[in-house]
C-alpha cells in the first residue's frame, strides 16, 4: 500500500502536536505504524491522501451509523450554515432535536446539550453528584468515560491501548473519591455500598462497555448495579456515548428495558458533528442551573448548525425497522465470520450486540465480560490482523480494544466482500504466526 502522502503529511503534523495527532488513538502507534491521512468518505468507503479506498469500520469511532457524508445530513448542515453559524441564545433547531430525542425515549424527560462525550458525563456525574449531595462515585475497570479527571482511573479505549490505564496530572484527591470496581462482580458493588454507604453519589457504568473491546454484560447484572444504587439513595449514570442511537433509538436503556437516573448521549446524535448531551427526569434535571445550583454552561451548546446535522441523522434513525435491519446484517456478517473461523479451528473470538462487532484473539466459547479475561497475546494477533486489513481495503479503528462499526451504507453486498477480505487477513496470518 503507498502511504507516500500520508507519512509526508504526518512528518508535518508531528511538528503541531503532540504524536502528531488531536486525539491519542488515531496515532497507529500500539498497530506499529502512521497514521493514514484521509481526504473523503462516502457511504462505507473512505479514501485517504493516496487514493487509497477502504471499507470503514471504525465511523469517525461511532457516529456514522447511517456512513460517510449522508446526503440528508450534508443538506441540512449547508441549509442551516445559510443562516449563520452560532448565536450563543436559543435556535428553533434545539427545541426540533429535543423534541425528537425526547418523544422517542421513554427514560428522560429533559435534557442539556453539550458538545462532546466527555462534557455529557463530566456534567452528568456533577449533576448526580450536586442532587444527591455526596461525592464519591463507583466506575468499572475497563469502562471509558471521556477525558474526565476523575473517571480516567482504569479506563479503556486510549489508556487500555497504550498500557498505562490512567492519566498523569489527576490530583490523589480527585482519584480518592473515585471507586473503582470490576466489572460484573456482584460482590464488589455490595462492598463499596456497605462501606461508604451514603457517601456514594452515583454508579457510573457503559451499559454497553465498548472501549476494552466489547464486554457484554447481562441484563440481569444492570438491573442489580440500578437496584444496589438506589436502594442506597445513589443515583445510577448509564453512558451511552456508544450505545445510545447505536442499539436502538432509546439505546441500552433501551434495549434492556432498565430505567437509569441520568443518561449521557454523544455521537450518533450529532450525525458527526460535535454534540452531546445528558438527560434525566424533570425532577432531577430542576438541579441544573438556571433552574438550579449545579451549573454547567456552554459557548456553543446546541450550536444551530451541530442541531441540524443531528435532527436530519435522527429522523431517518426513528423510523420502524431501522435497527432491526442493522442488527440483521451485522449477525449475517458476524455470523460468515464465525463459520470459517470454527472451520479452520482459529482461536477467534467474536462478540456483537446491534450494530457493533469485536474481534479478538482467544477462545471463541467464553464470553468475555471483564478486562482481565482478554487472551494476554490479543495485541500482537490484532496487530497483524490489521496490517492485512489495511493492505486489502478494510479500515478498522487502529486498536484492539476498539469495536467495529457497522452504518446503513453497509449493504449485505458489501459485508459479503468485507467479510471475504477478513477471512482471507485470517487465514495468512493463521499461516504466518498460527491462530489455532
Ligand atoms: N463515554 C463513552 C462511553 C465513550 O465511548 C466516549 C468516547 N469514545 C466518551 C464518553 C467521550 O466522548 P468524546 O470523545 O466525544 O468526548
Amino acid at each position: 500500500m503507498n502511504q507516500k502522502k500520508s507519512n509526508e503529511f504526518y512528518q508535518i503534523s508531528s511538528q503541531y502536536f503532540p504524536g502528531g495527532v488531536n486525539s491519542p488513538v488515531r496515532a497507529f502507534k500500539s498497530v506499529d505504524g502512521t497514521p493514514l491521512f484521509i481526504k473523503k468518505g462516502k457511504g462505507a468507503y473512505i479514501t485517504d491522501v493516496d487514493g487509497n479506498k477502504f471499507i470503514d469500520f471504525c465511523a469517525s469511532w461511532g457516529p456514522l451509523i447511517l456512513g460517510h457524508n449522508n446526503p440528508k445530513i450534508r443538506k441540512s448542515v449547508v441549509s442551516a450554515s445559510k443562516n449563520g453559524l452560532s448565536f450563543g441564545a436559543p435556535t428553533v433547531q434545539e427545541n426540533e432535536l429535543a423534541a425528537l430525542i425526547i418523544n422517542n425515549n421513554k427514560y428522560i424527560e429533559k435534557i442539556r446539550f453539550v458538545s462532546s462525550g466527555t462534557e455529557a458525563v463530566m456534567s452528568a456525574v456533577r449533576l448526580a453528584r450536586g442532587y444527591t449531595k455526596r461525592e464519591k462515585i463507583i466506575k468499572f475497570e475497563g469502562c471509558y468515560h471521556g477525558h474526565v479527571d476523575h473517571l480516567l482511573v482504569k479506563a479503556g479505549s486510549g489508556l487500555v491501548t497504550f498500557g498505562s490505564s490512567s492519566s498523569a496530572g489527576i490530583p490523589e484527591a480527585f482519584v480518592k473519591e473515585t471507586l473503582v470496581l470490576p466489572l460484573n462482580n456482584k460482590d464488589a458493588v455490595e462492598q463499596a455500598f456497605k462501606k461508604y454507604n451514603d457517601e456514594i453519589a452515583c454508579i457510573i457504568v457503559e451499559p454497553i462497555p465498548a472501549n476494552n473491546g466489547l464486554l457484554l454484560q447481562e441484563k440481569e447484572y444492570l438491573q442489580f448495579l440500578k437496584d444496589t444504587a438506589n436502594k442506597y439513595g445513589a443515583l445510577i449514570i448509564f453512558d451511552e456515548v456508544i450505545s445510545g442511537f447505536r442499539v436502538a433509538f432509546d439505546g441500552a436503556a433501551g434495549y434492556y428495558d432498565i430505567q437509569p437516573d441520568i443518561i449521557t448521549y454523544g455521537k450518533i446524535m450529532g450525525g458527526g458533528m460535535p454534540v452531546g448531551c445528558y438527560g434525566s427526569s424533570a425532577k432531577i434535571m430542576s438541579s441544573i442551573a438556571p433552574d438550579g445550583d449545579v451549573y454547567q454552561a456552554g459557548t456553543l451548546s446546541g450550536n444551530p448548525v451541530a442541531m441540524s446535522a443531528g435532527k436530519a441523522a435522527l429522523s431517518v434513525l426513528s423510523q420502524p425497522g431501522f435497527y432491526k435491519n442493522q442488527e440483521e446484517r451485522t449477525l449475517n456478517f458476524v455470523n460468515k465470520l464465525k463459520l470459517h473461523i470454527n472451520e479452520k479451528k482459529y482461536k477467534i473470538h467474536i462478540a456483537t450486540v446491534g450494530s457493533i462487532f469485536w474481534m479478538v484473539y482467544g477462545d471463541k466459547e467464553t464470553l468475555i465480560q471483564s478486562p482481565n479475561q482478554i487472551h494476554k497475546d490479543a495485541g500482537i494477533y490484532f496487530k497483524a490482523i490489521f496490517r492485512k486489513l489495511l493492505n486489502k481495503g478494510v479500515y478498522l479503528g487502529p486498536s484492539g480494544y476498539e469495536v467495529g462499526f457497522v452504518s446503513s451504507a453497509h449493504s449485505h453486498k458489501l459485508l459479503d466482500k468485507a467479510a471475504n477480505k477478513i477471512m482471507s487477513a485470517l487465514d495468512e496470518v493463521h499461516q504466518e504466526i498460527g491462530l489455532t
